[in-house]
């Protein structure tokens, strides 16, 4: 009898240690910051000819952790970008065009920033088109389509946004409405700078925007400089400074239209561009350990590949393997699987073969 008895209460005890050991770990888990880089259009292909055009050994070498997505909608089985960073944000696949609602009755879904936010966290987004187009919409936004950008950009100023730096002014001051959002953006504590990406001392207390004249930013074989690795290590700068950690979602925005356009040397120096932000993403996490940084695509764009060149059908010997000859299936988006790279901690999560909205849920799991 005795003995049992002891045996109970060593039981009761141990557990509840365990239990406290438990609750002391989660009152003391840190703030985790999560970058995410969206190449808009990168399928594998593309991110491969960062390893035969590039001139240095691609930042994406330094995943060790790499998963595929799959990035169907719920109405096509090919996916648009709207639909597709909708499932990245809010963790709920929904219908192409869509911006932050559901497929069913176009309710409102929210999203990560609105989830992060209240919590403490600073949130920001970076793209070389504007911040009113599909990928960046999906992580402030809600509206049944991704062509009411003038709304769109209405609800930036209203949202829980920290920090961007994009293109798309027109959104903002040349609207068909006639309105001007930029006063109200620095009446909602923005500090805005129009047309101009310097640095600034940046205060945690204040937002700050960054947007540039055009609807789109000039390609990069069009002589864009260093606006998206200079804007997400400018991001970085202030996002950090927040002890309650941050979210960014960076974007690699005109690979997609290099795909659509079927050009190949545009596309190669748009993704070489990306991987300089996702090695500013890298450099930051190496220096702040707490970070998890992922790389994904929202969908493969062209049908792009990396073959040899072309010889005769039916002479294996013809094609030369000497020579990439970049070229491309569609004008349009594909039904490939897309990588998912992972690094930071709990990056062994991301690994294997899961539907694009489950990327969210891997995220909000390890922050609640
Ligand atoms: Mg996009
Ligand atoms: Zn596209």
């Amino acid at each position: 009898m005795k003995a049992s008895r002891y045996l109970f209460i060593t039981a009761i005890l141990m557990l509840f240690f365990l239990a406290k050991a438990e609750a002391t770990q989660n009152e003391n888990k840190p703030p985790l910051n999560v970058i995410l880089l969206i190449g808009d259009g990168m399928g594998l292909s593309q991110l491969s000819s960062a390893y035969y055009y590039g001139d240095q050994e691609p930042s994406f070498s330094k995943f060790n952790h790499i998963g595929l997505i799959n990035t169907s909608c719920t109405n096509t089985k090919i996916t648009d970008s709207a639909a597709g960073a909708t499932a990245f944000a809010t963790g709920q696949r929904t219908y192409k065009g869509a911006i932050g609602v559901s497929p069913i009755d176009t309710s409102a879904i929210t999203n990560i920033v609105e989830i992060l936010s209240p919590l403490g966290y600073k949130t920001g987004l970076v793209a070389t088109y504007s911040v009113t187009h599909a990928t960046p919409a999906a992580f402030y936004a809600h509206i049944d389509s991704r062509d009411k950008q003038e709304e769109i950009a209405e609800q930036l100023v209203t949202s829980d946004v920290d920090f961007f730096a994009s293109s798309g002014l027109p959104y903002f001051n040349d609207r068909k409405d006639g309105k001007n959002l930029i006063p109200l953006l620095e009446a909602n504590g923005f500090e805005m700078e129009i047309q101009t990406l310097i640095a600034k001392q940046y205060k945690p207390s204040k937002k700050y925007g960054y947007l540039m004249p055009p609807e789109s930013m000039p390609k990069k074989v069009e002589g864009r400089d260093n606006f998206l690795p200079d804007a997400t290590k400018m991001a970085l700068d202030y996002l950090s400074q927040n002890k309650h950690g941050f979210f960014l979602m960076v974007e690699g925005s005109q690979i997609d239209a290099a795909g659509h356009k079927n050009k190949s040397q545009m596309l190669i120096q748009e993704v070489l561009d990306f991987e300089k932000a996702v090695g500013e993403a890298l450099e930051f996490a190496k220096k702040n350990k707490n970070t998890l940084v992922i790389v994904t695509a929202d969908h493969e764009t062209g049908g792009f590949t990396l073959g040899a060149k072309n010889g005769t059908k039916d002479d294996y010997d013809s094609h030369d393997y000497s020579i990439i000859e970049p070229s491309f299936a569609t004008y349009g988006h594909s039904a490939t699987l897309v990588p998912v790279f992972t690094s930071g901690p709990h990056a062994e999560q991301f690994q294997g073969i899961y539907n694009n909205n489950e990327l969210f849920h891997k995220i909000i799991s390890l922050i609640k």
